[in-house]
């Protein structure tokens, strides 16, 4: 399943990990079942000194200048297309994904590196503010980098969520230290590999690995900001952890997502959108779609649609683009994906399609499962799979799917398929998540790097992508100035003396509507 310059890169890169608890933990492959690597395991020390020494290196990155900054990030850019064969490769031994959902990681991560290089610079400018009173004072803004940023980063989206979140908090100025999840660390330092060798100083990023409750809480407590990407449950505790040292965080978090098929929808193209993006990283995505609500007027003829797309799916552990789908990444996901089909099978869902193991395949393989009679007693009615479980609903109308759509603690994606763009963006406005894609599941929106992207209610805090991903990552420092021109009253009698003038310019300025 390897070949040796993959094989080699495993020693390279693991020794780049600031690990010297001299515990290692196995890393099973997902296609295999087999050993993948020995991944060296940090230590709460390992971090510290992680982060006394990100310190350090933040000063001069600093100090070197956003355009410096833009230069190196644009050449980490061009490494990470030169290199993507192995980081495709490494990512898909790790994860158990298709070629073309790695390839997608490393289009995100590269468009994210690319936007952050070219728009932190103006975006981070010193700006001119309008002072208390025309004439009498001036004010600016400094934007001033947090310092050390702690990432904490799942194993499902290696490449593309560390992409997210590393790269704006570099181009803003600051340093990282990150805790890459055992099952995705390599592909996580091989992508800083790539901007390393493109200039970031060594010890601006650095990548520990370890348990979440020792390590994890560690790179909360040493950092100035802390972006998690991960469970809601976890992220509930980063939360608080952060709260208790007043550091900001965005956390990224888990969904339920929904996607409405309007009965006005294409329907050919619908199933081929539901059946991608139920089943993208056979659903081990935090945008996937877990849920499909259908108008009633056109459900007997898109549900069959749906069923032959999911069942014509090509799975298999393939190294290069002739799968559709892939594995689940390890024992863990498929004891939960399987508990979701069993409890729902059980209390009397049907099953449309898969809903079987594939072990012909490999160890974790897993059907994509489309089920229906889906009720809310059964746990894959409201709780997240991440997994390839697509529950089918039939609503009487618009409303109804929309009302349906919200009714969930999560907030995440949401898609609509209709082809009435009018219709389509209505709908949109009335769900509740951070991201809706019309007529595609989750790529437009996701995706398009100059836009916010995060999660509504339990499914999270802050958000990445566009400039609010990039202001995440510094505070602000309003200097106002005291003009010369003017003596700004100092006592009760100064104050009086000017009332009349101040309470003309406070008029004026009202009706000239100046700000
Ligand atoms: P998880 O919460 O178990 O782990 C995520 C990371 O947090 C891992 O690196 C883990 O080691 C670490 N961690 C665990 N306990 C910790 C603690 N107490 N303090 C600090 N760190 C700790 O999640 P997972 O199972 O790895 O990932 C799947 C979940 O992530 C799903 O719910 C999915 O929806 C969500 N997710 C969300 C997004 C998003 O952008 N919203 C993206 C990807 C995944």
């Amino acid at each position: 399943m390897t070949d040796t310059a993959v094989a080699s890169a495993y020693d390279d890169l693991t020794a780049d990990l600031v690990a010297t608890s001299g515990e290692t933990v196995t890393v099973i492959a997902p296609f295999t079942g087999e050993p993948l690597v020995e991944l060296p395991q940090s230590s709460e020390t390992d971090v510290a000194s992680a982060a006394e020494a990100a310190r350090e290196a933040q000063v001069a990155w600093f100090a070197a200048g956003a355009a410096y900054r833009r230069e190196v990030l644009l050449r980490g850019h061009d490494l990470l297309l030169e290199r993507r064969r192995t980081l495709l490769d490494l990512n898909q031994l790790e994860t158990g994904k298709t070629r073309a959902q790695a390839f997608e990681e490393v289009v995100q991560a590269a468009n994210t590196a690319r936007y952050v290089a070219l728009t932190a610079p103006a975006l981070l400018r010193p700006q001119r503010r309008k002072g208390v009173l025309p004439v009498v004072t001036r004010a600016s803004v400094d934007y001033v980098p947090k310092g050390v940023i702690g990432i904490i980063t799942p194993w499902n989206y290696p490449v593309s969520l560390a992409g997210m979140d590393v790269l704006p908090a570099l181009a803003a100025g600051n340093a990282v230290v990150q805790k890459a999840d055992n099952q995705a660390a390599l592909s996580v330092l091989a992508l800083r590999r790539a901007f390393v060798d493109a200039g970031v100083p060594e010890a601006l990023w650095s990548v520990v690995a370890g348990p979440g409750d020792t390590v994890g809480n560690a790179v909360v407590d040493v950092s100035d900001y802390v972006c998690f990407t991960g469970s809601t449950a976890t992220g509930r505790k980063v939360a608080e952890r952060a709260a208790r040292a007043l550091h900001g965080a965005s956390l990224e978090l888990g969904g339920k997502n929904p996607i409405i098929v309007l009965d006005d929808a294409d329907l050919e193209k619908a199933a081929a959108g539901v059946a991608f993006g139920a089943f993208s990283a056979l659903g081990q995505l935090c945008v996937s779609m877990e849920r499909v609500y259908v108008e009633r007027g056109i459900a007997d003829a898109f549900i069959p649609l749906l069923v032959e797309r999911v069942k014509a799916l090509h799975q298999g552990p393939a190294l290069d683009y002739s799968t559709d789908v892939g594995s689940l990444t390890s024992a863990a996901q498929l004891e939960r994906v399987e508990a979701h089909v069993s409890d729902a099978v059980s209390k009397g869902a049907t099953v449309l399609a898969g809903g079987t193991r594939r072990e012909d395949l490999g160890p974790f393989f897993y059907e994509p499962t489309v089920l229906t009679d889906v009720t809310p007693d059964m746990s894959c009615f409201a709780g997240e799979t991440f997994g390839p479980v697509l529950s089918v609903y039939i609503v009487d109308d618009e409303d109804d799917a929309i009302r349906r759509a919200n009714d969930s603690e999560y907030g995440l994606n949401a898609s609509v398929f209709s082809r009435s763009l009018t219709r389509a963006h209505a709908v949109a406005r009335q769900l509740d998540a951070g991201i809706v894609n019309l007529n595609e599941p989750y790529r437009a929106a996701f995706g398009s790097v100059d836009a916010p992207m995060g999660g509504m209610k339990a499914s999270g805090l802050g958000r990445r992508n566009g400039p609010e991903g990039i202001l995440r990552f510094v505070d602000t420092r309003t200097i106002g100035e005291a003009t010369v021109l003017f003596q700004m009253p100092r006592t009760g009698r100064e104050m009086e003396q000017l009332l009349p003038v101040v309470m003309t310019l406070l008029k004026t300025m009202r009706t000239l509507r100046l700000r």
